[in-house]
Parts: structure tokens; C-alpha cells; sequence
């Protein structure tokens, strides 16, 4: 981190801001240019507190050179970390994919879905239980009930279950009853849950928020991490921008940002994302030639009477073929789904 303070700047008051800046446990060096006089820290700057160092009358500004985030940083951590969820590997040489509906609605709907995802070759269920709906008049999800059916279905086919929390009073029975436990993108920033999930060590799939910075996201990540959960996957799924004509604009470019950056792996959403059944597969193909280390797919058996997100689920027919595609897409990758 450099400290740059104003012109003119006297002899005490650089010597006081240098003792307030190695107060905070970082060595601090003088570096006197012809028009500013520049403080660099070097040492572990994560407890510097910038805002109170830019409020200091004396300081023109203050640049951070290295991220706010540590757990979640490549830096510290160079080899990709790989989620290990019941012996199935994320983030590895295998690209697994999540499949199910938006939400679970009946024991016949979901063990139907998670059947034919299953057959397709997914490796996950999805379903939500409790949902974030926008309206409180729209369907909110079975709820604990939800619950009780994914394992039903899990037991059915097998397949480990991917559901969202949306709350921290919910977090034992989720530790209990699901295999990797979604925090939704309007949670993102909710550090509360965050934390509580970071006591846990549950696989966590941590949704983009709607507007959220890859900054921020790590940031996010970091949370859950500082508790020592370690198990976090990634997942954008779309972010606000001025376009109207998708649900969300699909931010590939999250994906080489990420490897760039952090070490955890990151999946992709492209129902979430696009908002439109047709678009998954162009997207779906897209992500995984892009090196997305999985994908988070919406699909239902009736879409047209879906409960929610039918516009974005695709059918379990297309989802068998969009597989197929997509196994052959990992391969030039080298990978395998
Ligand atoms: C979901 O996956 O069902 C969901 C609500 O997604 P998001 O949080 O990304 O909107
Ligand atoms: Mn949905």
C-alpha cells in the first residue's frame, strides 16, 4: 500500500503519519519525490484502515497494491483448490454439472427431473426449497418440505443435492440434510450468513450478487473463508446492466478474471443469466469452453406450468443433448464432464 501525501507537507507531520501507519504493524519507508512525499507499507496491510488513513487532513490519497482479500487469493494459495463433495472432485480435470428445477414443487416432479438428469449424465441435483422471490405473492418454495423430497430424490438416484439457505437459523438442518449449500445471489453480501456458513465446513456455492464487483465477490468468498470453510465454489450468474433483452448479462470474463485472481473454482449459471431456455445452450457451451470448472443448469419436465423460472428451464430431452455437446467441448479442453 502507498500512502501519498499532500504538497508541502511539514517534517512533524510526516514523521507523525509514518508512527500512526507503523502503528498498524507494517514497515513503513519515506520516499521524498520533488512534488509529493510518498509513504510505502510493506509487510501485512490487511488491517490498515483506509478510510481513517484518507480522513487524515495530511493524506492526498492511498492506493492498495495488493487485494483486500487473503484466503481467497492465488497469491498466497497458487495451486486451484478442489471441492471434494461427496468423492465428486470441483474445480479438477472434471467439470461437473448441476442440474434440476428451479424450485422443488412435488415428490413426482423432483424425482422424475433428477432420473433424467441423472441418465444425462449430471452430477448434481438441484431444487430450490426456499426461494428468493421478488414478490411475496409469487410462489415461495416447499420449504422444509422441499427439503424432505430432495432426499428423497437423492435417495432415488443417488445423486448429492444442491439447495439455497436463506437463512442462518436454517444452517444445522442444511448442514444435515445437503450436500452443498447455495447462497443465492441477493445474499451475496449478507455477512452475517456468511459467517455462520464459515463455522461449517459444507461445500458452499457462493452466487454473484447482482451488481457485485469480482472485487467484492471475492470479498464475499473471503468471509466464509476467514472462519476457516474453505469449501467455497464460485458461481456468476449473470450480472444488472443496461440491457433489458436478457434477465442478466452473462460476465464470461469472470472466468479467466477468477483463475487470475483466486484459486477457488467457479461455475457458471446461464438460466440465471440469460433468462431465456434458448440461450443455455450457446451459453452452456460457451462457459465450458471459456474454462468454467462446472455449470448450475435450470430443468424441468413442464416448463409451461413450472412454478417458477419455467421461461429459463430447459426440458430434460434438450438437456441430454446440450450434454452430449458439452462433452465434447471439455475434451478439447482436456476435460472431462
Ligand atoms: C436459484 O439458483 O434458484 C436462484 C434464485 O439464483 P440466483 O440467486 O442466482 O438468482
Ligand atoms: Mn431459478
Amino acid at each position: 500500500m502507498v500512502v501519498i501525501l499532500k504538497h508541502n507537507v511539514e517534517e512533524n507531520e510526516i514523521a507523525r503519519m509514518k508512527g500512526i501507519l507503523e502503528g498498524y504493524g507494517c514497515k513503513v519507508t519515506v520516499m521524498n519525490g520533488k512534488d509529493y512525499v510518498v509513504l510505502g507499507l510493506l509487510g501485512d496491510t490487511s488491517d490498515v484502515n483506509i478510510e481513517q488513513i484518507q480522513a487524515y487532513e495530511s493524506v492526498d490519497r492511498v492506493m492498495r497494491v495488493q487485494e483486500p482479500y487473503k484466503k481467497a487469493n492465488r497469491a498466497f494459495h497458487p495451486e486451484n483448490t478442489v471441492v471434494d463433495v461427496c468423492g465428486i472432485k470441483i474445480g479438477g480435470n472434471k467439470v461437473p454439472v448441476i442440474a434440476g428445477p428451479c424450485s422443488v414443487e412435488s415428490e413426482e416432479q423432483i424425482v422424475e427431473i433428477a432420473k433424467n438428469v441423472k441418465a444425462s449424465g449430471a452430477s448434481f441435483l438441484r431444487g430450490g426449497a426456499f426461494k428468493p422471490r421478488t414478490s411475496p405473492y409469487s410462489f415461495q418454495g416447499l420449504r422444509e418440505e422441499g427439503l424432505d423430497l430432495l432426499k428423497l430424490a437423492r435417495k432415488e438416484t443417488g445423486l448429492p443435492i444442491v439447495t439455497e439457505i436463506m437463512s442462518a437459523d436454517m444452517i444445522d438442518r442444511f448442514v444435515s440434510d445437503v450436500d452443498i449449500i447455495q447462497v443465492g445471489a441477493r445474499n451475496m453480501q449478507n455477512f452475517e450468513l456468511l459467517k455462520q456458513l464459515g463455522k461449517t465446513r459444507k461445500p458452499i456455492l457462493l452466487k454473484r450478487g447482482l451488481s457485485a464487483t469480482v472485487e467484492e465477490f471475492l470479498m464475499s468468498a473471503e468471509y466464509i473463508m476467514a472462519g476457516g470453510n474453505e469449501n467455497v465454489i464460485l458461481c456468476e450468474r449473470g450480472i444488472r446492466t443496461f440491457e433489458t433483452y436478457t434477465r442478466n448479462t452473462l460476465d464470461l470474463s469472470i472466468i479467466p478474471a477468477i483463475k487470475k485472481l483466486s484459486h477457488l473454482p467457479i461455475i457458471i449459471d446461464p438460466s440465471h443469466a440469460a433468462g431465456l431456455w434458448w440461450m443455455v445452450e450457446p451459453m452452456s457451451k460457451a462457459a465450458i469452453a471459456a474454462g468454467a470448472d462446472g455449470l448450475i443448469i435450470e430443468v424441468h419436465n413442464d416448463p409451461e406450468h413450472a412454478l417458477c423460472d419455467g421461461q429459463q428451464s430447459i426440458k430434460p430431452k434438450k438437456f441430454d443433448a446440450l450434454m452430449t455437446k458439452l462433452k465434447a467441448i471439455a475434451a478439447v479442453e482436456d476435460r472431462e464432464i
